[in-house]
């Protein structure tokens, strides 16, 4: 079967990796993918908004199924362009993708079907949200609607912050539309954790929880990112509150989402904040494998990804037996200087080959060829080097060795992922 992935992040090539293991998969398309992309699969110059091009591309070359990765196209409803063409397609329709692509919707769901969360209160004018705000407490937290690739939430420490963030939304527009409308959020104390579910309408599948690094520098300074690391499994948090986050947020929220006649087919990613009593609670809902936690949980995925996905779109997901590794990985993401702010593109990358496979895997993000055909870096987040090992020491320290004989000028990446694990496990 011939297989088209949409997407071009450390995530796509996670994915594609994966893939390519399935001896069902014949031909890899990805549009429009990376450099190390490139050498496991065919890159085809199509943007991921261009949905008729896509399905043209598909429909022409009579892919088997086609799989999107990131969240915008997914909001945008690219999934019901490749049904309404008969392509067999895996993601959520418009419909269900909006527990992500709004986050009033979520919030909403949430509190109706009494899923744990924090309490909030939503906006549609400045004057309305600005007299709420000054009456809460601090920290606060301030969310635009709609998707900010990743920007669009502030945990402010102070009111002037949270008036400046409620401003730059609201009055300001950084966020364009997205921001017609805001959430104020009570702030939640805890640490966060991410559970990603293949789910099919009710049948919910979990993967093994992933924990990931947001902001750019260690002690988890500086401005938030994409996320600078990740680490799985979480041998610092106990499985029964794993086990209570699945039964209370994760399959009432698939639940939820058929009673809304919204069904969800996809990957469900909860982002879950456990409270100092113990008890997770939901931060946020995406609509897809998450960007680097994919990278930390596929490498531990012992069934056939493609199995899974086949399953979820002929929904027969409630009869696939899905296996993980005991293995330990962790991911450390290999920035450019100058993330999340600006930061120079087609700066050239040495020593990706002198990588040692059995030890650690690198997944391409923002990586380009050159004219004469070098590897340069084409992104803020550049590569992510995976070490794998029995525990997550192990799997730490083969991460860190490893990056280190990656070089680019300008280089930055944290130096403590999964530190926490190694403290409290
Ligand atoms: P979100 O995009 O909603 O996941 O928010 C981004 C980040 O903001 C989360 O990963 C949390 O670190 C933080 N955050 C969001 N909502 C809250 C909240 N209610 N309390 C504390 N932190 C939050």
């Amino acid at each position: 079967m011939d297989i088209l992935v949409i997407g071009s992040g450390g995530r796509e090539h996670a994915i594609i990796w994966a893939l390519a293991k399935s001896p069902q998969a014949d031909r890899i398309y990805c549009a429009p993918g990376n450099a190390g992309i490139g050498q496991i699969a065919e890159c085809v110059p199509i943007a991921v908004h261009e949905f008729e091009k896509l399905a043209d591309f598909a429909a022409e070359r009579k892919v088997g199924l086609v799989m999107v990765g990131p969240d915008d196209p997914l909001a945008e409803g690219i999934v019901d362009v490749f049904e309404a063409r008969n392509i067999p397609v895996y993601g959520p329709r418009k419909n269900a993708a909006i527990i992500e692509g709004s986050k009033t919707f979520m919030k909403d769901l949430l509190h109706k079907y009494n899923i744990p969360t924090a309490a909030y209160a939503k906006f549609d004018t400045y004057e309305a949200a600005l007299d709420y705000l000054q009456q809460q407490p601090i920290p606060v937290v301030i969310k635009a609607d709609g998707l900010a690739a990743g920007k669009g939430v502030t945990v402010a420490r102070s009111m002037d912050e949270a008036i400046d963030a409620l401003q730059a939304i609201m009055q300001d527009k950084v966020f364009g539309e997205a921001g017609s409308r805001v959430i104020i959020e009570e702030f939640m104390e805890g640490q966060e954790m991410s559970i990603l579910a293949f789910v099919d309408g009710e049948t919910v599948r979990a993967m093994p929880a992933a924990q990931d690094h947001k902001p750019v520098y260690d002690n988890d300074e500086g401005p938030n990112t994409g996320g600078m690391g990740t680490y799985s499994p979480l041998p610092h948090i106990d499985e029964a509150i794993i086990d209570e986050a699945m039964e209370t947020i994760v399959i009432p929220t698939a639940k939820a989402m058929v009673a809304e006649g919204r069904p969800f087919r996809g990957v469900l990613f909860a982002g879950l904040m456990i409270t100092p009593d113990g008890k997770p609670k939901t931060v946020e809902f995406n609509a897809r494998f998450g960007d680097p936690e994919t990278q930390v949980v596929l490498p531990r995925l012992k069934t056939d990804l493609l199995d899974i996905f086949l399953a979820s779109v002929n929904g027969t997901l409630a009869e696939l037996e899905i296996e993980w590794s005991d293995e330990a990985a962790v991911c450390v993401i290999l920035a450019s200087g100058g993330y999340p702010a600006s930061y120079p593109k087609g700066v050239p990358i040495h020593g990706v080959d002198a990588v040692d496979r059995s030890k650690a895997l690198v997944f391409h993000a923002g990586t380009g060829t050159s004219a004469t055909g070098e590897l340069v870096t084409n992104g803020g987040r550049v590569l992510g080097v995976v070490g794998l090992g029995a525990d997550i020491a192990s799997a730490r320290t083969a991460a860190y060795a490893e990056a280190e004989k990656i070089t680019f000028e300008g280089k930055h990446q944290r130096s403590d992922i999964a530190a926490k694990a190694l403290v409290r496990g």
